[in-house]
């Protein structure tokens, strides 16, 4: 048996060094590919230097001190007034700022730019690589902006704030702040998804549009934001109009505190450096957005807007999780050589590198129809791909960041390695914004309500119809279960699971390198594969994986 002297045990061999200092922009082939596509080349070239701090080792160290260091509610100030403020640790705010700096909430939203929202898209992927917490105000300023477009008046007040790429945190009056960040508040106890449950009262006062708000929010993120767009049942002389949609400030014009009581943070699973809270309102002022009894169509432009993020932020947890378990199989070896080189690890990295190929392809595929939503195909096709990709690609994400945590080993199970981070934040994107089921369900209820959707889904996978027989398959199979599922609640996930996989597909088949598309079609749409990572059936898997391990 070998012994060690006391200074051999202390070197250490066969451990993968940390994955820092890489581009998370230019080392990602299929994001590149996406952005020339959708975009151009100069855009690439303009999100390289936030690719570059994304990888850094001191936004990764922001990041991990962004999570151990969670936001506290503060109530009261010393003397015991109200205050209802939550302090952040500093890394938080390094991570808004430069967020907000790259122009990731609203900006694009007021550019010039006939790519602005693919730009913002990617470089939200990538940014998202330091840490996911901090997306959810920086989503929820980005998605604010179209549901204020309800309101001339107000969408003037706020969209430049919102847009603003300068952070400015800290409840003051918004006309002396050179930016702002918006929330939204729909979830009450007794239901969220179903809305139109909600209980939170509101009363018009004598200014015209101004009521005030009476009730509570079971969920509302980001608490210190400075404006939020909350639904309320709208009551008036004559009875009930129905749920609407309100503007909340919380700082009035006069400087004084909006009523708005933070009666707790939520302890939750992951999202740990994001705050989550519940709220009172009693007197709340608050200003109608859009008509009464119309919340819902009022606000969903803003759940459409962070549907989109929360493919965007799957997609990101897809790759960081992806580059960990690729970079660590190119540096640990096990049974005399490189866990890179074993084939069947190469078929679990390949397989997932194809799912992250593929959630790539239709998240750039829905912000390219953002930017291009004035054209009615475009419209169409984001209307029915927005919650196909919701549901799927939130969904796929757990088991997949699982599996490449696995890759790490032991390793992998440890906080350091941040994988356990990555895991906990898995499935919130599948949770909120619409659950899995909400949105399988929407797809239904697109279907039912408006023919466009269809012929519009049609058309983007049948852009590929001949590219391979597994896909054209797999079109017409999908489109004869359309005939009866698409009248059953039950099969709405089946449904949705095709759709989605026909549209990546399609995507994949058209643009990506033919070794992804051909594992891609060989696997998700064909009838062998039973979705446990690392089952591919041949193709040259090591091209795949190769492709997906980032050169730093
Ligand atoms: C970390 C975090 C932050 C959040 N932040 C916010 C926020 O800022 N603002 C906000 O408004 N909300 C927020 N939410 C709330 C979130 O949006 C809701 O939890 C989510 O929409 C689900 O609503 P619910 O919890 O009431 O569950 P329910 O609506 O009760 O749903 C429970 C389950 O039933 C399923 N279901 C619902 N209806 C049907 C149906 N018709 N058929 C079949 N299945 C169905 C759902 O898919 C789900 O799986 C947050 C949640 C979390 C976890």
């Amino acid at each position: 048996m070998t012994r060690h002297s006391p200074d051999d045990i202390r070197v250490v061999t066969n451990q993968a060094p940390p994955l820092v200092g890489h581009n998370v922009i230019t080392s990602d082939h299929a994001l590149v590919e996406a952005v020339v596509r959708h975009g151009s080349e100069d855009v690439v070239a303009d999100l390289a230097p936030l690719g570059a701090e994304a990888g850094s080792a001191e936004a990764r160290e922001h990041g991990i001190l962004a999570n151990e260091n969670h936001p506290q509610l503060t109530p009261y100030d010393r003397y015991g007034n109200r205050i209802d403020e939550v302090r952040f640790h500093p890394s938080w705010h390094w991570l808004m700022e430069r967020a907000v700096g790259h122009g990731l909430a609203a900006a694009p939203w007021e550019s010039d730019s006939p790519h602005a929202h693919v730009r913002r898209a990617a470089g939200f992927m990538a940014w998202s690589h330091t840490e996911p917490g901090h997306g959810c105000p920086i989503s929820m300023t980005y998605a604010a902006v179209p549901a204020l477009r309800a309101d001339d008046a107000l969408a003037k007040e706020w969209t430049p704030l919102l847009a603003s790429t300068s952070y400015d945190p800290g409840l003051r009056t918004p006309s002396t702040k050179r930016g702002a960040l918006a929330g939204m508040g729909m979830t009450e106890k007794q239901g969220g998804s179903d809305v139109r449950a909600n209980v939170t009262q509101a009363h018009p006062t004598s200014v015209d549009g101004e009521y005030t708000l009476h009730g509570h929010k079971w969920f509302t993120s980001a608490p210190m934001n400075d404006v939020f767009l909350v639904l309320a049942q709208a009551s008036t002389d004559s009875g009930q109009a129905g749920v609407t949609c309100f503007v909340v400030p919380r700082v009035l014009a006069d400087g004084s505190r909006n009523r708005l009581d933070v009666v707790r943070l939520k302890d939750k699973l992951g999202n740990r450096s994001n705050a989550s809270s519940e709220l009172e309102f009693d007197g709340t002022v608050a200003h109608r957005l859009g008509d009464e009894g119309r919340g819902v169509r009022t606000i969903i432009e803003m759940v459409a807007a962070t549907r989109l993020d929360c493919v965007l932020g799957s997609t990101s947890l897809m790759r960081r999780s992806l580059n960990e378990a690729a970079w660590h199989a190119a540096h640990r070896s096990a049974f005399g050589s490189r866990l890179a080189d074993k084939p069947l690890m190469q078929n679990v990295l390949a397989d997932l590198a194809v799912e992250t190929e593929a959630a790539t392809a239709l998240a750039m595929r829905l912000a390219a129809a953002v930017d291009r939503s004035g054209d009615p195909h475009e419209a169409a096709l984001r209307r029915i791909a927005l919650p196909l990709a919701k549901f799927w690609v939130c969904k796929r994400t757990p088991f997949m960041v699982a599996e490449a945590l696995e890759c790490l080993g032991g390793n992998g199970y440890v906080e350091e390695s941040v994988m356990p981070l990555l895991y906990r934040e898995a499935p919130l994107n599948s949770v909120w914004e619409g659950s899995g089921n909400v949105n399988a369900l929407d797809v239904l209820r697109a279907l039912a309500r408006e023919p466009e959707v269809l012929s519009a889904w049609i058309t983007e996978v049948g852009l590929a119809r001949g590219g391979d027989a597994r896909l054209d398959r797999a079109i017409d199979d999908t489109l004869a279960l359309l005939g009866d599922a698409a009248t059953l609640e039950g099969s709405a996930r089946r449904l949705a699971g095709r759709m989605a996989a026909c549209l990546q597909g399609s995507l994949l088949v058209r643009h990506a390198p033919t070794e992804v598309a051909d594992a891609f079609c060989a696997s998700r749409l064909g009838t062998e594969y039973d979705g446990t990572f690392g089952t591919l059936a041949g193709g040259d898997l090591r091209a795949i994986m190769e492709r997906a391990t980032p050169a730093a």
